[in-house]
């Protein structure tokens, strides 16, 4: 049996920048490595296995060549993982991975699993609807580890196999998920980057204002995992079955950084997790240590409004994090409050410009269409977004991404939700965004694109940017603004209105 394939298992990354983001995806968006994919390779490797990866999103490769790479080489099993670091992106990335999976059940004799945080917030319907063989509920380790083991000994009794949904006799069948582990050392070794296409991997255009021209390379990590809130919009914890954060050791995290400076020569770094700053003992850990280090890297992670300790901040920059993501959402409390993002804001103005004194760069995250929102409100958070005037802005709809609250409120009561899984996708053209009590889900989202052409184009804004960032990076901007995103649901309108008169 052993001759009969090449390596235990090939973990394939899905991804089509051009569906997802139209005329953003090529220039503007970052190309992540896929951590998840190669943490859990490294972890797989020093248990003893052969492991491959085809990294699709990145290496853009036609259906005919990812069979022909399966083919070279051989593995017992497939596991497309639907998993990116931006969590709401598992969804839009089903519709390539469900593509991916037909193409590879009718080239290849092959088992195909698919995982990531989509797949483990609906299991049985993705089992039912993909053409796969397996779906893997949870982090998946362990799962992956049993299920080679039982394929290896040509066995078909998968019922010891932890978070594992399969077909038996024609029914389907799934078993408990593994207790999740503290001992992410184990769990999350330094990821096995050697596999990936690294010189592929490119930053976000305002990830690199200081230095438009180098984006590449790229690396992301996390230094924990979870999130210990519970906005109802978001999907993080899906993957893990509720709330809650661990943490990686910070040692574990500065090999792996060292690691990715030395081999690969990296300096733009992302930090994934969904809270970075929030635990003070640990990120405190890993910023002292980069310190010594001094290896000028330029860093971005996320914080909350009400996790910023000030006096931590001119060490943060010392240590390279130059951009902080803070998700402000709304400009109105009882809104914000109405989607448990459960924070006192005295000031929030007064955090960004405290960041902002340091020399930390702030990227403002904002949401429109959140359950109470009305024209008003949004206008409020547009303005309060304009009045802020951060280095970088994101504006986002509010949608029901599976594994969310929100995706479970929209389906009880009937909401029309996208057809596709990727047009779950914020910029792609099929997009429906979520009514909220008050206004129609076409306000919502011609208010949102209309926001970020306000917003990116006020003169205010380019002239800050100028000035921090030089007149290319101005530039860059106002040719972003130039492409301006198609929408089916805005043009529906459009074309009623006009056959209205
Ligand atoms: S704070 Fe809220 S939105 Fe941010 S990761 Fe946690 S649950 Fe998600």
């Amino acid at each position: 049996m052993r001759d009969s394939y090449g390596a235990d298992i090939v973990f394939i990354n899905p991804g089509d920048r051009k569906y997802i983001y139209q005329e953003l995806g090529s220039d503007y968006s970052a190309i992540e490595p896929p951590f998840w994919i190669a943490a859990i390779s490294a972890y797989l490797r020093n248990n003893g296995y052969d492991v491959a990866v085809i990294d699709i999103n990145a290496e853009s490769i036609t259906s005919e060549e990812l069979v022909r790479k399966v083919e070279q080489i051989k593995p017992l099993l497939i596991a497309v993982i639907v998993y990116s670091s931006q969590p709401s992106a598992s969804t839009q990335n089903m519709t390539i991975a469900e593509n991916i999976c037909k193409v590879l059940k009718e080239a290849v004799v092959c088992k195909v699993a698919m995982g990531g945080l989509h797949p483990s917030a609906l299991p049985e319907q993705t089992l039912k609807e993909e053409a796969v063989d397996f779906v893997i509920e949870g982090e998946g380790q362990y799962t992956l580890m049993s299920l080679i083991d039982v394929l290896k000994s040509n066995s078909t009794n998968f019922a010891q196999v932890p978070g594992l949904w399969y077909h038996d006799s024609g029914e389907i069948k799934n078993n408990p998920v593994a207790p999740l582990s503290d001992n992410l050392c184990e769990l999350l070794p330094v990821a096995a980057w050697d596999l990936l296409p690294m010189d592929k991997y490119k930053a976000h255009n305002w990830h690199c204002f200081d230095n438009i021209e180098h984006r590449v390379p790229y690396g992301a990590i996390y230094t924990s995992l979870g999130c210990p809130y519970g906005c109802i919009f978001c999907c993080i914890n899906a993957l893990y079955g509720k709330p809650g954060i661990r943490f990686r050791s910070p040692e574990i995290v500065l090999k792996e950084i060292t690691l990715l400076v030395e081999k690969y020569n990296i300096h733009n770094l992302k930090i994934i997790d969904e809270l970075f700053v929030l635990n003070k003992k640990h990120y405190m850990a890993i910023v002292d240590m980069l310190v010594q280090r001094g290896y000028g890297l330029n860093i971005w992670a996320y914080a909350r409004v009400d996790t910023i300790e000030p006096e931590n901040l001119k060490r943060m920059k010392l240590a390279g994090i130059n951009w902080l993501a803070l998700g402000i959402e709304s400009a109105n409390p009882e809104i914000r409050d109405g989607v448990s993002k459960r924070m006192r804001l005295k000031d929030i103005k007064s955090v960004v410009r405290t960041i902002q004194d340091e020399g930390i760069r702030v990227i403002g995250n904002y949401m429109f269409g959140l359950p109470d929102d009305t024209l008003d409100s949004m206008q409020e958070t547009l303005d309060m977004s304009m009045d802020l005037n951060c280095e970088f802005a994101n504006f986002y709809c509010a949608m029901a991404y599976p594994g969310s609250k929100l995706y479970e409120i929209a389906v009880s009561k009937n909401w029309q939700l996208p057809k596709r899984w990727a047009d779950y996708s914020q910029h792609s053209y099929e997009m429906i965004s979520l009514p909220t009590k008050h206004i129609s889900a076409v306000e919502v989202l011609k208010f949102r694109d209309d926001a970020f052409h306000k917003y990116f184009e006020n003169p205010s804004y380019l002239m800050m940017i100028e000035s921090k960032f030089g007149i290319r990076v101005r530039k860059h901007i106002e040719e972003m603004t130039k492409t301006r995103l198609k929408r089916r649901l805005l043009e529906e309108v459009d074309l009623s209105l006009n056959t209205n008169g």
